[in-house]
């Protein structure tokens, strides 16, 4: 398997104008590359720093084909786009990672049956099509389960924990759907992700996995490296995101999410195909960051440095962060050494919507960790999320 060179000069196409675009393109753009938003208008995050962007719905034909002569490689950067679109392109261009992996990052039950086809470990889970279903499956997981949606989940969307005392035939119909699957609940310590990319010669990196924490199911800090992650868990890590990478045989950059079991086992909750929320930190801790590394293998080139130079923290910015922000708050931390700002260019900042981060890099994850809520603080934030 080899792909074609592209060298600086080359043109970089984005399916989706959201902030893992714009950081994509941020990257690129440092090393000469031309970059083409595909799906989002000129002032979305990745429009803002495009060349061109094409405001066109995912399946608009023709628009795609008038898409695909600008740009010599194209990537994605949300699970959502059509898996047609994505077979569309790659009659007049590639697109890495190529349709299998999106697929399967669409769809729940698919993704779980592929995972355990090749023998990564996943929560217990059953296909529901009625309330029969559900009510069985709910008694099959001992009282307690949670009922997701088959596509479009994300960030806690579509998603209910169910116990065998509710009413199970209204718990279905609000769900409207007629495909769901069940999972069984994961007794776990505590949640962890690891960003890998693979090149064109099969070649596969790792960054240190992080530990995430969540508020409102929406991804609130990540700290790397942790002590709460031991060895045997990193390396347990970094082989089920191999086996991922060369089963979908991705070029690219993905994400596994996982669940840290009480007994020190792992158990993978779902695959982003593509870098991650996570994965932010690394922009500031590694020398070539995750947007970095998906450039790099979508052009054919070798692997930047993954290394990380420093312990580090992710913080997330969301609109709930930034009420109260004034330019002097905003002065306070930027004085603050160690804090790196990035913000995506939303005009509105709406409660629950991702605004920005902040990277932490300090002597210990724990001090990175107490200076990045103190800047948090800074901006004005008076609730402390961390539960
Ligand atoms: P998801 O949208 O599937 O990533 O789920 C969002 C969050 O819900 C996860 O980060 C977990 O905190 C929780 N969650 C999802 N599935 C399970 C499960 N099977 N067992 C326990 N917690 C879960």
């Amino acid at each position: 398997m080899t792909t074609k060179i592209l060298s600086p000069g080359s043109r970089l196409g984005m399916l989706g104008g959201g902030q893992l675009g714009r950081m994509f393109g941020q990257a690129a753009r440092r090393s000469g590359y031309g970059f083409v938003v595909f799906g989002d208008p000129s002032d979305s995050p990745a429009g803002q720093i495009a060349d061109r962007t094409f405001a066109a719905g995912f399946l608009d034909e023709d628009a795609l084909r008038e898409f695909a002569p600008t740009v010599d490689v194209v990537s994605y950067e949300q699970e959502n786009i059509p898996v047609r679109t994505v077979e569309f392109l790659q009659q007049f261009v590639p697109v890495y990672p190529g349709p299998e992996l999106l697929k399967a990052s669409q769809h729940r039950l698919l993704e779980k049956t592929s995972l355990r086809s090749i023998g990564i470990p996943t929560a217990d889970f059953l296909r529901i099509t009625s309330a029969e279903e559900l009510a069985k499956g709910v008694e099959q997981f001992d009282g307690d389960a949670i009922l997701k949606t088959v596509t479009l989940g994300y960030d806690g969307k579509g998603q209910a924990r169910v116990r065998s005392s509710q009413d199970l035939n209204a718990v279905w119909s609000q769900f409207r759907t007629s495909e769901a699957i069940l999972e069984k609940v994961v007794d776990f310590a505590f949640e962890l992700s690891i960003v890998a990319s693979r090149f064109s010669n099969g070649e596969c990196r790792f960054y240190s996995p992080s530990v995430n924490h969540h508020v409102n199911h929406i991804l609130d800090v990540s700290i790397s490296p942790s002590p709460l992650i031991s060895a045997k868990q990193v390396k347990e890590a970094q082989e089920i995101a191999r086996g991922i990478l060369e089963h979908f045989h991705v070029i690219g950059v993905l994400c596994v999410e996982f669940f840290a079991t009480r007994d020190g086992g792992l158990v993978v909750n779902e695959i982003a195909p593509r870098p991650h929320n996570s994965g932010h930190l690394t922009m500031d801790a590694c020398r070539s960051s995750q947007f970095e590394q998906q450039f790099r293998a979508i052009c054919g080139l070798p692997s930047g440095d993954v290394q990380q130079r420093s312990p580090a923290v992710m913080i997330n910015l969301l609109g709930d962060h930034l009420m109260n922000a004034t330019p002097e708050r905003w002065a306070s931390v930027f004085e603050l050494p160690g804090v790196f700002v990035h913000l995506y260019g939303k005009a509105e900042a709406r409660i629950g919507r991702k605004m920005g981060h902040l990277n932490v890099l300090a002597e210990t994850a724990e001090a990175a960790e107490s200076l990045g809520h103190e800047a948090r603080r800074r901006l004005g934030f008076v609730r402390t999320p961390i539960e």
